[in-house]
């Protein structure tokens, strides 16, 4: 006889969207980041109760009506295309699966905006919108599995928004439900509801987004993809900051350093060229695009960059979503993403490239320039997550490359679980200490997301968590030579 369920009234809301087996609850243990079950058990119990799959705002507000009646931990996910465990359990409790919330549901063209359901993929929006002669501002390069209200929850930054800015600022409103059940239309700002600004960023843990209204653009007339290769990042650097700050803006600027090429290369993937490469995309009217192009040769010519064909550059444009194909290097990958400014680029890759030499491992170094001289900027290396002491000791490598980006005033990108050590670090103490009464003024009885955000797990307690992994990075170096 099977087992009684745990929580029958969500059975009875959801139907077989609701479910309690344990093969499909155990799809939600993880995320993009592959961890030892060995050492994810030490964190906490990641293995949700029950997944439940609502499709509209009344049946997320019931389930956190039923949540706080009987004080279950939420944990919203969508795409999972995080890293950090950000849409990962910690304390068990209700998986909240929101990717049947998904689809264009009006749009505005008289304002430019379009009302979308939270679980809409960015690759399938920005294909509808194009279709009607929009498209969006900007979008992640994980567009294909990443979803509208996923990313709106994390930092934001991605293509498009060194033109446009962060997505926080492309949200004209939204509808959320909140801790205690209620469903909220927020505008900039709503009495009793997170604002929009506090909700950009806050990973789930203060509210279920259900819709959000975006702005939009009309689709661009024209496109230019240009392929720039660099003796070094000292002149990739150079190029990347004029570029940035030149008229126009390119709508995207990518940057990789050559152990990211070559680590490409090692996957069977060679990217279009060898060496420092910087891709940039103007698009917009046809002499906007014109005038990119200008821009480009001018400022190759001062940076002593090598323009490489059109056909190269369209290709890195076309591979843009393909970044991990880092991964078949691996079996697995581990690595970081950090804040930095573009003017640290070159000092911080010839710190990682130092490291990677000391420790006898490849590390690729890519990303984006985002914002007015900022970048996202990932620190990748292959790892072997079935053999869980290399791979623990290769972990240790991720604390070294955050060490290097505080170094040059950068920050971790994002925070759910694993960058928890950072937080007073990544974070002013005014801003810190904001954070953590938003949460327990909206969300008291800490039931979404909980163990995410505002403070360590037990296990990553700061000052032990810091010597725990320079330790393991010093045990690392001496044995680097068996380890791969
Ligand atoms: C190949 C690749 C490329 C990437 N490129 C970028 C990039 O260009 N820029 C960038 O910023 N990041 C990037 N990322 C990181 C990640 O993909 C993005 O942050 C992404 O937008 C997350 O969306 P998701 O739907 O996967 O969200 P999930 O991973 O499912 O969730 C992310 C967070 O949001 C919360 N959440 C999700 N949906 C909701 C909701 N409806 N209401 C409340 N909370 C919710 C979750 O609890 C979690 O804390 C990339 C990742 C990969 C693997």
């Amino acid at each position: 006889m099977a087992n009684p369920l745990c929580h029958p009234p969500l059975a009875e809301l959801l139907g077989d969207r609701y479910t309690e087996s344990p093969f499909e609850r155990s799809f939600y243990q993880r995320d993009l980041a592959v961890v030892p079950h060995s050492l994810a058990r030490l964190i906490g119990q990641t293995l949700p109760d029950a997944v439940a799959r609502p499709r509209t705002a009344e049946e997320v507000a019931a389930i956190m009506r039923y949540a706080g009646e009987r004080k279950l931990a939420v944990t919203p996910r969508a795409a999972g295309s995080t890293t950090f465990w950000n849409a990962v359990p910690l304390h068990g409790g209700l998986l909240l699966d929101l990717n049947g919330l998904a689809g264009l549901a009006a749009l505005d063209t008289d304002h430019l905006t379009a009302d979308v359901w939270a679980g809409t993929r960015w690759a399938d929006l920005e294909r509808a919108l194009r279709r009607r002669g929009f498209a969006v501002l900007a979008y992640p390069t994980s567009a294909p599995a990443a979803t509208v209200a996923g990313w709106f929850c994390m930092e934001g930054h991605g293509i498009g928004s060194l033109k446009y800015g962060g997505m926080a600022g492309h949200v004209a409103g939204l509808e959320a439900v909140l801790a205690d059940g209620h469903i909220a239309q927020i505008a900039a700002a709503t009495p009793d509801a997170p604002t929009v600004a506090e909700l950009a960023g806050s990973e789930g843990t203060l509210a279920v987004i259900t819709r959000i209204r975006l702005r939009l653009r009309p689709a661009p007339a024209a496109v230019g993809h240009h392929l720039l290769r660099f003796r070094d990042m000292a002149t990739l650097q150079a190029a990347a900051l004029d570029l940035s700050t030149a008229r126009p803006t390119p709508y995207y600027l990518h940057f990789a350093d050559d152990a990211c090429g070559r680590l490409l290369t090692q996957a069977g993937f060679p990217p279009p060229a060898d060496g420092a490469l910087l891709a940039i995309t103007y698009d917009g009217a046809a002499a906007e695009v014109a005038a990119g192009a200008a821009t480009v040769e001018r400022a190759a010519a001062q940076t002593a960059g090598e323009e490489l064909p059109a056909a190269a550059a369209a290709r890195a444009w076309d591979e843009r979503f393909l970044a991990l194909h880092l991964k078949r290097a691996g079996p697995s990958v581990l690595g970081t993403e950090a804040w930095l400014s573009v003017s640290q680029l070159a000092a911080y890759t010839a710190n990682v490239a130092r490291l990677a030499r000391r420790q006898n491992l490849p590390i690729a170094t890519y990303g984006m320039v985002v914002a007015p001289g900022m970048a996202t900027v990932m620190s990748l290396f292959g790892c072997d997550d079935a053999r869980p002491l290399a791979y623990l000791l290769a972990l240790s490598l991720t604390g070294r490359l955050y060490e290097i980006a505080f170094r040059h005033g950068g920050r971790p990108y994002g925070i759910g679980v694993w960058n928890t050590p950072y937080l007073g670090r990544a974070f002013a103490a005014e801003e810190l200490t904001a954070q953590r009464r938003r949460k327990q003024a909206f969300d008291p009885a800490n039931l979404l997301n909980p163990g995410k955000r505002y403070a360590p797990p037990a296990l990553l307690w700061p000052p032990t968590f810091r010597l725990g992994m320079a330790a393991l990075a010093g045990i690392r170096r001496i044995g680097r030579r068996w380890l791969r």
